[in-house]
């Protein structure tokens, strides 16, 4: 891989080119070790050219949005690693709006209330990209992606360009056939309604009260945790396990939502997976109860660097 930054830099302006990139940077959680290469394309082409690079020369790549989903773990990510947030144009067309992958979601919903346009008012506290957003159907307070998403632009593993609708997504529960195939997400376009500012502004409002009352969002986290086992919640399990305030290193089960680990130190990802697994544990052997994670874990160990 000893020619990739020169490769890299023939197509991408060299400062948005980075070696040895600590991901720790870009990572909700403040954890997680260096890229080999970061990339933070611009334009489609340069999102192509980097992925049609990788493909052709067999360097792995891996798609970051916003990393607040994200575990990285110590040993850091071999290859490119593609930052999409400078792609975040939001395009208001009638009662649709196009995304770039890279736009935040929160600002995606803010754009939607200041057009008077409603649908996607769940998202207005969930701090990921569109992209990522798409990727896991996210979702909160009764509302997700697929009950409102239209179409979305993506990039296959042979490096094409493909214009998937809803239905050739495979949304289901924080999961995708564009995760499951490895797409990448360049662009989504989401369909709303015509809306009511005041009522959408009051249910948005209210959603903001609703999670900073109840999530740690005073320190580092990646969000929930775990996925919801069928006909439960993951957080109640944690908690009658007596696991809140249980701590490893400088990672700990929040006090205030029993769901979210936090970094109340230097935690590092090893940390987290640590608290992880010792949380999976525990609860299998209260609740015969396998917890499944949310948050995708991706990297290398340390030792194998
Ligand atoms: P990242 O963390 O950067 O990446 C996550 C995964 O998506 C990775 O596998 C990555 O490769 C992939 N990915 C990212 N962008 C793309 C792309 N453009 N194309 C293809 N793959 C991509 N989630 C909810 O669903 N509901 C919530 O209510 C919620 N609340 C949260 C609250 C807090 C405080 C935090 C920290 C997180 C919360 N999350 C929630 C989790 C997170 O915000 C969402 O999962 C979000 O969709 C992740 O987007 P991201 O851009 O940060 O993705």
């Amino acid at each position: 891989m000893k020619n990739v930054y020169d490769d890299l830099i023939k197509m991408i302006d060299k400062d948005r080119v980075r070696v040895d990139e600590p991901l720790k940077k870009y990572t909700f959680t403040k954890t997680g070790g260096n890229a080999d290469y970061l990339v933070l394309p611009i334009t489609y082409d340069e999102v192509q050219f980097v992925i049609r690079y990788a493909l052709e020369n067999q360097v792995p790549y891996t798609i970051l949005g916003n990393g607040s989903n994200l575990i990285v773990r110590d040993g850091g990510i071999r290859g490119i690693v593609i930052n999409l947030t400078q792609l975040n144009k939001i395009e208001i067309l009638g009662t649709e709006i196009k995304v770039q992958s890279g736009a935040t979601i929160i600002e995606t919903s803010q754009k939607a209330l200041s057009e008077r346009l409603t649908g996607l008012e769940f998202a207005c506290g969930i701090p990921g990209t569109v992209g990522g957003a798409v990727y896991m159907n996210a979702g909160a307070y009764g509302g997700e992606v697929s009950d409102v998403i239209k179409s979305a632009l993506v990039i296959d593993k042979k490096g094409n360009i493909l214009n998937l609708t809803k239905e050739q997504m495979g949304l289901e529960y924080r999961n995708s056939d564009i995760a499951k195939k490895d797409y990448l997400v360049l662009e989504a376009t989401f369909d709303l309604k015509a809306g009511n500012y005041d009522e959408m502004k009051a249910k948005m409002d209210e959603l903001t009260f609703l999670r900073e009352s109840k999530q740690p969002l005073e320190l580092p986290s990646c969000g929930s945790v775990f996925k919801r086992p069928p006909g439960m919640f993951a957080g109640k399990l944690i908690q009658d396990s007596n696991l809140q305030g249980k701590t490893i290193g400088g990672a700990q089960v929040s006090t205030k939502h029993a769901g979210f680990i936090v970094n109340i130190g230097d935690a590092t990802a090893t940390d987290y997976l640590n608290l992880i697994k010792h949380v999976q544990e525990t609860v299998k052997a209260n609740f015969d109860v396998e917890l499944e994670t949310e948050v995708k874990i991706i990297g290398e160990e340390v030792s194998s660097k």
